[in-house]
């Protein structure tokens, strides 16, 4: 039984669901987790995440395909960059075929608020992992805990996605050799600010320039960009502090193999942006936000596809990848994992 709940109208908001994966790291070693009811964290006040900031999180989805299965999306994706972020942050990687059973598990236990299909909502599905070791000398914690719930959410595009407008932002997102290609939440703390002042300025998100020339498009606060240029290629920025956002590379799959376009990876300057035809945004809530705007300083950059809608080949991307993810087209291997 599904729970009585208007999906259409729920927002990307936290609602409580029934069972949630916990599982600790103590002694050195994994323990088995388990799920629970409990939704509250208790750790000590000392706790690693809370003063050196020792957490990283994931982002995916569980949905109904059209023929009524209970899915999500490449989690051993989602698994994989956890492990790279944990890496990066000094802290144990939880085991990425456990974390991919943990996800089926958690999705299973609240299979109730797994929205239907057609509805537009999906289950949003969040790993989380932080030192809750006790530690004030500046190192790794001892102890860890790594946890999974998920939240129904409602469908990103209410009435038609329409085309957001953006500005080149003045402060940095993240530094060469640093953490922008890890998915930590310290990557987002020192976002907020600028994207509240962006927001004051009626813009949706900020575009983030390359620190040390700040010529070239790295990524908005929280999500992957990529052009379409005069002559039909996708192009997609290329950097070392860019997140591997596993939306934008299933679009350039979906770009190569099922409708034959050019993809370019390449460093894409501020410069040559005018030149492009079309633009979007890419992450797992929204799979694309098409872009009608970037406000450099006052300069409008306008794109051809305009403020009413996306352009057709962000169109095609976007039709495609959502036919893949709902079952309506053959999916690659290993790409739609059954609960
Ligand atoms: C999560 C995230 C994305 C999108 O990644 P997906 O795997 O496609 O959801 C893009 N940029 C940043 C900074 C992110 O944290």
């Amino acid at each position: 039984m599904k729970k009585d709940i208007d999906w259409g109208s729920l927002g990307f908001e936290y609602t409580k669901t029934d069972k949630r994966f916990i599982a600790r790291y103590r002694n050195g070693a994994w323990e088995d987790g388990v799920l629970s009811d409990d939704a509250s964290v208790v750790m000590s006040e000392c706790a690693g995440v809370l003063h050196y900031a020792q957490e990283c999180f994931e982002g995916l989805k569980a949905y109904t395909t059209e023929d009524g299965r209970t899915v999500c999306f490449r989690p051993d994706l989602n698994a994989q960059r956890m492990h790279d972020s944990a890496v990066r942050l000094a802290m144990p990687p939880y085991p990425q075929d456990k974390f991919v059973e943990a996800v089926k598990a958690v999705v299973k236990a609240n299979e109730e608020w797994v929205p239907p299909y057609g509805s537009g909502a999906t289950l949003y599905v969040r790993p989380v992992m932080y030192a809750n070791g006790p530690v004030i000398g500046v190192k790794p914690a001892d102890e860890y805990e790594f946890r999974i719930f998920t939240t129904p959410v409602g469908p990103y595009f209410k009435g038609g996605a329409k085309p957001v407008k953006l500005k080149i932002s003045d402060f940095d997102r993240a530094a060469p050799h640093g953490t922008g290609n890890i998915k930590a939440g310290l990557n987002y703390a020192m976002s907020l600010y600028a994207v509240e002042l962006a927001h004051e300025e009626g813009f949706a998100e900020n575009v983030y320039l390359d620190p040390p020339t700040r010529t070239k498009i790295e990524e908005t606060g929280g999500a992957n960009m990529l052009f379409v240029d005069g002559d039909g290629n996708l192009v997609v920025p290329k950097s070392g502090s860019i997140l591997p956002s596993i939306t934008r590379r299933s679009l350039v799959y979906v770009a190569e193999h099922y409708l034959g376009l050019k993809v370019i990876e390449r460093e894409v300057t501020l410069a040559e942006v005018p030149d492009f035809k079309e633009c979007g945004l890419c992450g797992t809530a929204a799979v694309i936000s098409p872009v009608g705007l970037i406000d450099d300083h006052g300069k409008e950059i306008r794109f051809e596809s305009g403020m009413e809608k996306m352009g057709p080949v962000v169109q095609k991307l976007y039709d495609t990848l959502t036919g893949i993810q709902m079952g309506r087209i053959e999916a690659p291997e290993g790409w739609i994992v059954e609960i």
